[in-house]
């Protein structure tokens, strides 16, 4: 038989208990992590939102509340009611913040059952997600999923509150609206009303907080959900969550202090300081440097090793003079054997026309100046595990195909992004070994979001932004130069004379935020001019009729005394992934969905009945 609640209240929450509430009357709420029968005496451990405590069912003190305590088992929703006492010195446990104390019940209430759950909350790992996200309910009462939510909740407070005052304006934006300019595949609504039309969810408010400035808000942001038809990653899911904000009249430099200051309170929120300012580096230092515009900088970055290569071992390595040579070096790794090495060689993206070198021993005996010279410039110690990486002249496409002056050529950023995303597989698989990792993952564990402790953050997060980026790309196939970003993105006022002439060397005015490894958000200042968005348009090949059918609405608009503006755009889920700890976008969201695109527990997508399907003006078409 089952309790009622009745007019009990609850005085305390589990988590809170400490020494000093000794002697005072408690009555706690939660479900039964844990039972243990000793006869007389039964012990639950109840959890709340807060954590877990001790009550003691002694027969002696309440025969009732003992033989409920014989019936309750694991989630039972019960309530305890009794003193809280000092627990004796033998039964101290330090491992809970709650473990001095324990609540000696006279009452216990037992308010609902439970059916046998799949899984425990209180099992430390359970393995089988798909479990996990079917149950989710279950899954989320589990202390580190608590945990991860509460975080969640502080850095967007932290978030709110630093925007606000900054002077930004929270304001929404529809849902129900038209294709945006992000580039991915758009999810469609169809209309009832208007047969065979449809609104596209938003990919981001990007057009519409850009009118907001024209509408002379000045500063604008939203804790935006945005949606993207994309397949899915472990950093990537159909629907997320953005900061994103606008302002007006703002130089890139306004737009970057607006972000450190918000993200060291979010940081500071989860008990984590973050220096500011934060380092810049520009596209095509990064790529250079670290083969990758998401750069993690916990790791050496990869060296120029082009002048230890005398002319003949190009010819004898079949090594492309004309592209990049640079090393990679992983701390830590020590000696491996051939067969280890290569294990690796999977990891390596031959796709991209670059090689690598790992056999030093059989270098050295042709080059033995060339080793010595490589390990100088980059620095390698003996524990370092040392690759080189160069262009491969058997590629069919040549060096010289899309060199244009200044700038780095799709095969040089090949060459480079191959060995950096050699550099990061690494760096996963040897994360044990070179433990830079583990800097990140300790603070984060020791961190204590609303404690007023404060860990320092300068080793185990290191963002950076990056600028520059090149405005086009040359499309190999098209021959034509292609949009590097969304088409509201400004170039440098300094480059803007030579958009026609010389579409190569303008640069976008546009910036990420990197961190970890992980871009945690882009913006860019914007067009403002009618004259300049119609150029942009026309190199991008974007006819005047296309134009207009897209973002006609928005061409009007900037006709009508645009401020120059500009902002940006972060990940949440990102963020909160990060001081989280979380391998996974998964953990930090409430009802994810899975790499296949399926909400497990609610079970979408899912077919709809006919009825709706006419309303809607919709045949469906099956492949039978
Ligand atoms: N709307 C852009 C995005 O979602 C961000 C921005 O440019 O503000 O990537």
């Amino acid at each position: 038989m089952l309790d009622f609640l009745g007019n009990l209240e609850r005085t305390h929450m589990c988590g809170d208990l400490r020494a000093a509430n000794a002697g005072e009357r408690v009555v706690l709420m939660g479900w039964v992590n844990r039972r243990r029968d000793h006869g007389n005496l039964i012990f639950l451990d109840v959890r709340d939102r807060s954590g877990i405590a001790q009550v003691v069912l002694d027969k002696e003190l309440t025969p009732e509340g003992h033989l409920k305590g014989e019936q309750v088992r694991p989630e039972y929703v019960i309530a305890a009611v009794g003193k809280l006492r000092l627990r004796g010195p033998d039964a101290i446990n330090p491992k809970m913040p709650t473990g001095e104390v324990e609540l000696e019940a006279t009452e216990l209430r037992v308010l609902n059952d439970t059916k046998l759950a799949p899984f425990s909350p209180s099992e430390e790992a359970i393995q089988n997600e798909e479990v996990r996200l079917k149950h989710r309910y279950i899954d989320l009462r589990r202390i580190e999923m608590q945990r991860n939510f509460l975080l969640r909740h502080e850095i967007t407070r932290a978030i709110r509150e630093s925007l606000s005052d900054q002077g930004f304006l929270e304001i929404e934006t529809p849902i129900l609206c038209k294709s945006t300019p992000e580039g991915a595949r758009d999810f469609l609504v169809p209309s009832r009303v208007h047969p065979g039309e449809f609104y596209a969810l938003p990919q981001s408010p990007q057009i519409f907080k850009q009118i907001l400035m024209i509408s002379g808000f000045d500063r604008y942001f939203q804790i935006a959900r945005c949606f993207r038809d994309e397949d899915q990653r472990a950093d990537r899911q159909l629907e997320f969550t953005q900061v994103d904000l606008e302002m007006s009249f703002p130089r890139r430099e306004h737009v970057f202090g607006v972000v450190e200051r918000f993200c060291a309170a979010a940081w500071a929120s989860a008990g984590v300081s973050l220096p500011t300012p934060f380092p810049r580096i520009t596209y095509d230092e990064a790529i250079r440097q670290y083969g990758s515009d998401k750069p993690d900088l916990r790791l050496p970055g990869l060296t120029d090793v082009r002048s230890a290569f005398p002319e003949p071992a190009f010819e004898t390595l079949q090594i492309d003079s004309a592209l990049p040579i640079v090393a990679l070096r992983i701390p830590g790794v020590g000696e491996l054997s051939r067969k280890e090495r290569e294990d690796n060689h999977p990891l390596f993206d031959h796709k991209k026309g670059a090689k690598f070198i790992d056999d030093f021993k059989r270098l050295a005996k042709s080059f033995p100046d060339t080793v010595t010279r490589i390990r100088e410039l980059s620095g390698t110690a003996a524990s370092d595990y040392l690759i080189v990486v160069a262009g491969d002249p058997a590629h069919h496409i040549k060096a010289s195909d899309t060199k244009f002056e200044g700038r780095l050529s799709e095969r040089e950023i090949n060459v480079y992004s191959a060995a950096g995303n050699f550099r990061s597989e690494l760096a996963k698989k040897y994360a044990d070994r070179h433990k830079a990792f583990q800097v990140t993952d300790e603070l984060v564990r020791n961190a204590e979001p609303r404690s007023g402790k404060m860990l320092d953050g300068s080793n185990a997060f290191h963002p950076i932004w990056i600028i520059d980026f090149p405005m086009f790309e040359y499309d190999l196939a098209t021959a034509n130069w292609v949009p590097a970003h969304h088409p509201f993105t400004a170039p440098h006022e300094a480059d803007m004379a030579n958009l026609v002439s010389d579409p190569a060397s303008v640069r976008a005015n546009c910036y990420d935020l990197a961190m970890n490894g992980l871009e945690l958000g882009s913006g860019s200042i914007r067009i403002h001019r009618k004259d300049v968005q119609q150029v942009i348009f026309q190199s991008l090949g974007i006819s005047d009729e296309e134009a207009h059918k897209r973002f006609g609405f928005f061409l009007d608009a900037l006709e009508y005394g645009t401020p120059p503006h500009g902002g940006i755009a972060l990940g949440l889920d990102r963020i909160v992934m990060l001081l989280a700890g979380a391998a996974n976008l998964r953990e930090v969201i409430t009802f994810p969905k899975t790499a296949k695109a399926i909400d497990l527990m609610a079970d979408a997508p899912t077919t709809v009945t006919e009825q709706q399907l006419r309303e809607l003006h919709i045949r469906v078409m099956t492949k039978s």
